[in-house]
């Protein structure tokens, strides 16, 4: 017998089996010993109140273990070998689950991707901070397992289709990652384990007959006549992939717009979010949001923070925050710096990093070229580059200086691997964007005491927050608006920010597909 309980307990009550199990008892009025197994069904920390809490969702086990309580439903995948095929351009989430689910539905997914396998990759990621070399084809955001391969790995997402999130994650745990992102209510995977997890599912669509064609960049799409039809691409060996196309490039793909617009598919402006890296001690993070001296102790994880307000009508807030982790150098090509961050599984380094962006709208970005926010992206980028004098070393200054508009005389040091050199980052961004990152700031210190503090540093640029361009797409079909074949998919195309919903998207988009077959 099972029976499901809700527990709201101390973090030492919720970290330690005898005692969780005790208190469980407790709460449900029964005896300790005919509680053979407590399962964590559900895990949120509340750190809203001064004594911090956790809320448990439980599943006690009386008298005996119950197995099939808790088994995890994961899909069958049928032979495809010989089944019609569909072509994927890109092997980040979204195409992967694209190919998953294509495979579901008894199709056969081709998946080209222009950048190596997830293992290759890390050689080249390696040479971007020793050496300043960025790859075009192969960097922290492309490659097997797109920019989702060496990112933090946090699972959650706004997206209210419970339905797919919850097969996502499924999907993951199937493929490798831990438990715990099933239960926690802040899931994180950890840039460690990502890539057993990416090789995983790659291995899922080849052994059930689809293929994954790696350094295979796509170049051109294989339009009808009128152009309202597409049945395939063209690699940048000339050589032709047919089937409808699941495009699921991502949001650097820059050459991928210029293809699309060159073709006169129809692109439209999206607004974007840019601004720096914050990176503070963990430590301060940790006192700041526990409220308490001790910061974390021996029970709780690295801590979170979330921020949000408005300047001037725009948006001033947090982005993918990283306790324990690391600021990377994310670009994608020569000439450009732009950094991101990440974290292990064990969130365990000393530094908290989030970044901090403020909210660009496409009127914003004057004129009617659809492609005007990636450039106003691009020239950030060059900007920042060309002050590290054409290196991967990265602009900083301390978040204090940083408000008051002043020269940092020093830096603390940073998890940045390149290394950071004091720069006037209030400078070097966008007067509009500067000033409503520094009045944030200000409001984000007021609100939360030592937030705003010299001990942080802004590094910067933070630029890649989501895609520049939206591929318009038909409502019900997920067609591209004017072109029947083509389903623009993913971060890329408009339609998700993070993983779990590009991996939705991808399913969406095969399911569309699939319809149609
Ligand atoms: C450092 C970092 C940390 C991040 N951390 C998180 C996080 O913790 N949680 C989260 O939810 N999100 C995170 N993100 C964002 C997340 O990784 C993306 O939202 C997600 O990967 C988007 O998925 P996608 O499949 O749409 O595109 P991508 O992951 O960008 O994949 C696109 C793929 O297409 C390939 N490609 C591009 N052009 C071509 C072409 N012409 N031919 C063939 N292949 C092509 C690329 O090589 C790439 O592999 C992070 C991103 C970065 C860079």
């Amino acid at each position: 017998m099972t029976q499901r309980i809700e527990l709201r307990t101390t973090p030492k009550i919720a970290a330690t089996p005898e005692l969780l199990k005790a208190e469980a008892a407790r709460a449900a009025a029964l005896p300790k010993e005919r509680i053979v197994r407590v399962d964590i069904v559900r895990r949120s920390i509340d750190a809203r109140q001064r004594k911090v809490m956790v809320n448990l969702s439980l599943l006690l086990h009386i008298d005996e273990v119950d197995e099939s309580a808790l088994e995890v439903a994961v899909p069958e995948y049928p032979d495809v070998h010989d089944a019609p095929q569909a072509i994927v351009v890109g092997a980040g989430p979204a195409g992967l689950f694209a190919a998953l689910e294509l495979v579901e539905a008894g199709i056969k997914p081709i998946v080209l991707e222009r950048g190596k396998d997830v293992d290759a990759r890390r050689l080249d990621m390696a040479a971007i901070s020793r050496e300043g070399r960025v790859d075009p084809e192969s960097n922290y955001c492309f490659g097997e397992g797109g920019a989702g391969a060496y990112s933090d790995g946090k699972l959650y997402t706004r997206s209210k289709k419970r339905g797919p999130t919850e097969k996502v994650l499924r999907i993951l745990h199937a493929h490798g990652a831990q438990a715990e992102i099933l239960v926690d209510a802040h899931p994180h995977i950890g840039t460690d384990r990502l890539p057993k997890v990416i090789k995983a599912i790659r291995e899922t669509i080849i052994r059930a007959g689809g293929e994954v064609h790696f350094r295979t960049r796509v170049d051109d799409l294989v339009l009808s006549a009128d152009g309202h039809r597409c049945t395939g691409v063209v690699d940048s060996e000339g050589r032709v992939w047919e089937g409808p196309v699941i495009l699921a490039t991502g949001h650097s793909a820059r050459d991928v717009y210029h293809l699309l617009l060159r073709r006169g598919v129809d692109l439209e402006a999206k607004g974007i979010a840019v601004g720096v890296r914050l990176e503070h001690p963990q430590e301060l993070i940790d006192r700041i949001q526990y409220h308490s001296d001790e910061g974390r102790g021996k029970y709780l994880p690295a801590a979170e923070y979330s921020m949000l307000t408005r300047v001037d009508g725009r948006a001033v807030y947090s982005f993918c925050m990283c306790p324990g982790g690391y600021i990377i150098p994310a670009a994608s090509g020569p000439g450009q710096l732009v950094v991101n961050g990440m974290s292990p599984a064990n969130r365990g380094t000393r530094w908290a990093n989030s970044g901090m962006v403020v909210e660009i709208l496409p009127e914003d970005v004057p004129g009617n070229d659809p492609l005007r926010i990636m450039h106003y992206q691009e020239a950030i980028e060059k900007r920042f580059f060309e002050a590290s004098g054409g290196s991967q070393k990265a602009p900083a200054q301390r978040m204090t200086d940083f408000v008051d508009g002043r020269d940092s005389k020093d830096l603390p040091r940073s998890s940045y691997p390149p290394g950071v050199f004091a720069a006037r980052i209030d400078r070097l961004l966008p007067e509009p964007v500067s000033r409503r990152l520094q009045a944030g700031f200000r409001e984000f210190g007021r609100k939360s005491r030592g937030f705003l503090s010299p001990e942080a540093i802004l590094v910067g640029d933070e630029t890649r927050t989501s895609a520049p361009v939206r591929i318009p797409r038909d409502d019900e079909s997920l067609n591209h608006r004017s072109i029947e074949g083509l389903y623009p998919c993913g971060e890329g195309a408009g339609y998700a920010g993070g993983i779990v919903s590009a991996a939705v998207d991808g399913i969406r988009c095969a399911r569309a597909l699939a319809e149609k077959q």
